[in-house]
């Protein structure tokens, strides 16, 4: 068998450009296939920045392992790289009693996952956020923010120094199994081609469930099936980036971790994301979920807001195994060879923590690469 690629990368979000990174080297042909123009368009460059401490996932999950390696990787990774950050920790309060009891049940989960935690005396709550009203919260140190732009051109300076080749434009069309390896069938600018491939990382975010079912995979048997949850964003004007000094979160009660006070590297604030379930992929915004945002628990936390300080601004939306109303999924990160496909890795449904969890990812996958190669 003639090979052109040991292995192929489908998609330049976060994902693909961490996984990249960390499998080029030196005799390896790696290939990263991007439909888009530019690395990073979808998923990675629209969510909160958040380096999460790992506090909300199952105890034995994916998401809490990755979660807590990626966190302590990435603060490493910004401070020998100069990717800008800022570990400003987060609150996490609770403004009526009903609260208080998840509350107190996040506290157990999260420090049972190992997360460092500290619940917070009334005391120290308004030393620590003088603004902030609520009844009980609990502090977490682990918590930041990042660069999330920065990190991908990091990630993808690293893999094309190493030799892989970043190839834009260019969409994954079909793939097929040959007696080894995979023939992966391809459009671009000047057309449709193919090429064969030992290794295939299916890397497509909010398409990934289709990416396998092109090399045959039954998505509902598999339990692949994606739901699409968008997250939408409001800005906050009238410089009330100044009344807060980290970041707030609300104690979660549905799909997510609930509308948050958002503060990127630049000290800029947002709240959001409210998340609710969509068909299709539209970005836009408008002002339809604003009285959901102001009824919200984080404008009870937050008495100084001001309804009008507060405009639609971006959305993201989330690639979740997760249906409505449906219970914990963890991220699907596998080595199909059991499904007769050997050389093919999935990574489906690499909602958040996805971004926190990336460099984990990404050394996990590794193992499993050199294992096949
Ligand atoms: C609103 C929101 C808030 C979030 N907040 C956080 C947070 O604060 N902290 C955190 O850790 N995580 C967060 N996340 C999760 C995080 O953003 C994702 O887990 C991460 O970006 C997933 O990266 P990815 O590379 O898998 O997917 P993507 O960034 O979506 O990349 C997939 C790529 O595959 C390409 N592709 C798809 N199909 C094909 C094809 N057939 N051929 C070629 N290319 C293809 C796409 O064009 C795309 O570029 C958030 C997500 C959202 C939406």
């Amino acid at each position: 068998m003639t090979y052109q690629a040991d292995i192929t990368i489908i998609g330049a979000g976060i994902i693909g450009l961490a996984i990249a990174s960390q499998v080029t080297r030196e005799g390896r042909r790696v290939y990263v296939l991007e439909r888009n123009e530019a690395f990073g368009q979808e998923q990675s460059s629209r969510n909160s920045e958040v380096i999460h401490a790992g506090i909300y996932y199952e105890r034995d999950s994916l998401k809490t392992r990755m979660c807590l390696e990626g966190n302590g990787l990435l603060y490493e990774l910004c401070e020998r790289n100069g990717i800008a950050y800022n570990k400003c920790g987060k609150i996490i309060v609770a403004t009526n009693d009903v609260e208080v009891e998840e509350l107190e049940k996040l506290y157990r989960k999260g420090r049972d996952n190992g997360v460092p935690l500290k619940m917070l005396s009334r005391r120290e709550m308004s030393q620590l956020e003088p603004n902030m009203r609520g009844i009980a919260a609990f502090f977490s140190p682990t918590t930041g923010v990042i660069d999330s732009y920065a990190l991908m051109r990091y990630f993808h300076g690293k893999a094309t120094n190493n030799g892989a080749q970043i190839a834009y434009k260019t969409e994954v069309t079909g793939i097929e199994k040959a007696s080894e390896g995979y023939k992966v069938m391809v459009e671009d600018a000047s057309g449709g081609f193919s090429f064969m491939t030992r290794v295939v990382i299916n890397c497509a975010g909010l398409f990934s469930e289709k990416v396998a079912e092109m090399v045959g995979i039954d998505i509902d048997e598999a339990n692949y099936k994606l739901h699409w949850c968008k997250g939408e964003y409001y800005s906050v004007s009238g410089g009330r980036n100044k009344l807060i000094n980290r970041l707030i979160y609300p104690v979660p009660m549905a799909i997510s971790v609930g509308v948050h006070v958002c503060l990127d590297v630049n000290w800029r604030l947002r709240l959001g994301p409210l998340f609710y379930y969509v068909d299709e992929i539209s970005y836009k915004v408008d002002d339809s979920q604003r009285r959901l945002f102001l009824e919200s628990s984080m404008m009870k936390a937050l008495p100084f807001m001001e309804p009008a300080d507060l405009e639609p601004e971006t959305s993201g939306i989330m690639a979740m195994l997760q249906g409505e109303g449906e219970s914990f999924r963890d991220f699907v990160i596998r080595h199909e060879h059991d499904r007769g496909l050997p050389g093919f890795i999935n990574l489906v449904g690499i909602e958040t923590p996805g971004l926190t969890s990336s460099p984990a990812i990404a050394r996990y996958v590794g193992h499993l690469v050199n294992e096949i190669l």
